[in-house]
C-alpha cells in the first residue's frame, strides 16, 4: 500500500485527489493548545469546464492555491487539523476561476464530515453537549446545528405509525410536560410534543392522514382519563391497554396508606409495621415459609409469613384490606379476567376507605384491563425511553429550546435504539 492510501486510512477519508507528501505531519501551537497538523495537497481533474461547458484540452490551466486548517476528529487526543492546500484553477474559455473540492469537506466550511458524523454518535450517549463540543474542538452551537440537521424535517414523520403504540408523560421544560409516544414492539420513539392539553394532542393527531390512524390497533397508557378520551378521538379502531405496573401500584400504595394509618394509631407495634412493610407488598406465595431467623424487633426465632401475621392481626381492617389486595394480585399475576371481574364486582366491609377508592378506579378501568391481561404488550419500554429523556435533560443542566432536547432525544432513542422485542414482566412496585 502506498503511503498516500495509509494516511488516507488513517484519517479515515477516502477522497483519491487528496495527496501527502514525506513529511506530512507537524506539530504546532495553535490557541495555545499543542496541535497536530496533517497537511495536504487538494487536486481536481477536469474532463470538461463545470460553468460554460466546454472540453478541457488545454483550456483550463492551474492559477495558483490557497491554504485552509480544517478541523478533523482528534488524532493521539491532540486538537488534529487538516492544513489543505487547495489547487485553484482557471478556464481560459469562459474567464472563470474555481479552487478544487473534495467529498470530506463542505464546500466553504471548515469542519471536516468526520468530525460531524462523529457529534452524532457522541450524542447518541448520556453526555453534555460542553463535552461533545470540547471533544471536537467545536462550539455548542455547532453540536446542536448538526444535531437539528438530522431532525429538520417534520412531515416526514406524519406518514407512518406502528400498529401498537405506548403513550405517557415527562417533565421536559419547567412546569411543562411533554407527551412522548413509542413504537410498543421495538421502543423506538416516534415524537415528542410540548404540550399534553387534550385538544392540542387532539390537533397534532389529525395531521396524520386518517388511514395511517386507523393502522393502530393498540395504544398503551397509565390510567389518565383524557388519554382514553383522546384515543378514543383519533384512533377509532384502537384497543386501549392500561399498563400492568399501574394497576399494581395503584392497590399497593392504597394498601401501603392503609397501613401507615394503622401504624400511626397503634404506638407499640409502630416499628414493626414500618420496619417490614415490604414483605405486607411481596406477594403471598412468594413469602417465605421455611426458614426460621432472628429478626429485628421481634424476641423470637420467626419466618416472613410469622412476621405478615403478626401484623396483619394487630388491625382488622388492614387485615381485610391486605386479603383484597393479594386476591387482586394473584388474579392478575395469573392473567386471569373473569377471576379478577369477580374479586372487584364483590362488594366488601371492613375495608379502608383509600383501597375503595382504588377498586372504583378498578371497576371504571374495567374493560381496558380485560386487553392488559390479554395482550402481550406494557409501558415498560416507554418508561425506559422517558427515563432517558430526563437523564439528558439532567446531564445538561436542562434545555431552554424545546426543539434542541427533541433532537437530541430522538438520536438517542430512535436512530440509534436497537431493536428489542417487548417482553412482559410481572413486578411489584
Ligand atoms: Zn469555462
Amino acid at each position: 500500500m502506498s503511503i498516500n492510501n495509509s494516511i488516507l486510512k488513517l484519517l479515515n477519508m477516502k477522497d483519491s485527489n487528496l495527496i501527502f507528501d514525506e513529511n506530512f505531519c507537524q506539530e504546532r501551537n495553535i490557541k495555545n493548545k499543542r496541535s497536530l497538523i496533517i497537511k495536504g495537497y487538494l487536486k481536481n481533474e477536469f474532463e470538461y469546464c463545470p460553468c460554460c461547458g466546454c472540453i478541457n484540452n488545454g483550456t483550463i490551466i492551474k492559477y495558483g492555491s490557497k491554504t485552509c486548517l480544517v478541523k478533523i476528529p482528534k488524532i493521539s487526543e491532540l486538537d488534529s487539523y487538516l492544513e489543505l492546500k487547495k489547487q485553484k484553477y482557471l478556464c481560459k474559455n469562459c474567464n472563470k476561476r474555481m479552487t478544487a473540492v473534495t467529498k470530506e469537506v463542505d464546500y466553504r466550511c471548515r469542519i471536516s464530515n468526520n468530525t460531524k458524523h462523529s457529534i452524532i454518535y457522541y450524542s447518541k450517549d448520556i453526555l453534555p453537549h460542553t463535552f461533545i463540543a470540547k471533544n471536537h474542538n467545536v462550539s455548542n452551537v455547532t453540536v446542536q446545528r448538526e444535531l437539528n440537521k438530522v431532525y429538520d424535517n417534520e412531515t416526514l414523520y406524519k406518514k407512518y405509525l406502528p400498529e401498537a403504540i405506548c403513550i405517557d408523560e415527562f417533565t421536559a421544560m419547567k412546569r411543562t410536560m411533554a407527551f412522548n409516544f413509542c413504537d410498543a414492539k421495538t421502543g423506538k420513539t416516534i415524537d415528542l410534543v410540548l404540550d399534553r392539553k387534550l385538544e392540542n394532542l387532539i390537533k397534532y393527531f389529525r395531521y396524520y392522514l386518517k388511514e395511517t390512524r386507523d393502522k393502530v390497533k393498540f395504544v398503551v397508557m397509565d390510567m389518565y382519563k383524557p388519554y382514553i378520551t383522546l384515543v378514543k378521538e383519533v384512533f377509532e379502531n384502537a384497543k386501549i391497554v392500561i399498563d400492568l405496573f399501574h394497576i399494581v401500584q395503584l392497590i399497593s400504595k392504597s394498601l401501603n396508606k392503609t397501613r401507615i394509618q394503622a401504624m400511626k394509631k397503634d404506638k407499640m407495634n409502630y416499628r414493626k409495621m414500618k420496619r417490614y412493610y415490604k414483605l405486607l407488598l411481596k406477594p403471598r406465595l412468594e413469602l417465605d415459609c421455611s426458614k426460621w431467623k432472628k429478626y429485628i424487633c421481634f424476641k423470637h426465632l420467626m419466618t416472613e409469613v410469622d412476621i405478615v401475621d403478626y401484623i396483619l392481626n394487630q388491625n382488622e381492617e388492614l387485615k381485610n384490606t391486605y386479603n383484597l389486595y393479594q386476591n387482586i394480585l394473584y388474579s392478575l399475576q395469573r392473567k386471569d379476567y373473569s377471576l379478577f371481574n369477580e374479586i372487584i364486582e364483590n362488594e366488601y366491609e371492613g375495608i379502608s376507605k383509600y383501597m375503595e377508592t382504588s377498586l372504583n378506579t378498578l371497576r371504571e378501568f374495567k374493560e381496558y384491563i380485560k386487553n392488559t391481561l390479554e395482550q402481550p404488550y406494557s409501558n415498560g419500554i416507554m418508561e425506559r425511553n422517558n427515563n432517558t429523556c430526563k437523564l439528558i435533560k439532567r446531564v445538561a443542566f436542562g434545555f431552554r429550546n424545546f426543539s434542541n432536547l427533541k433532537a437530541r432525544i430522538l438520536i438517542s432513542t430512535n436512530i440509534f435504539r436497537k431493536e428489542r422485542s417487548s417482553k412482559i414482566s410481572f413486578t411489584t412496585p
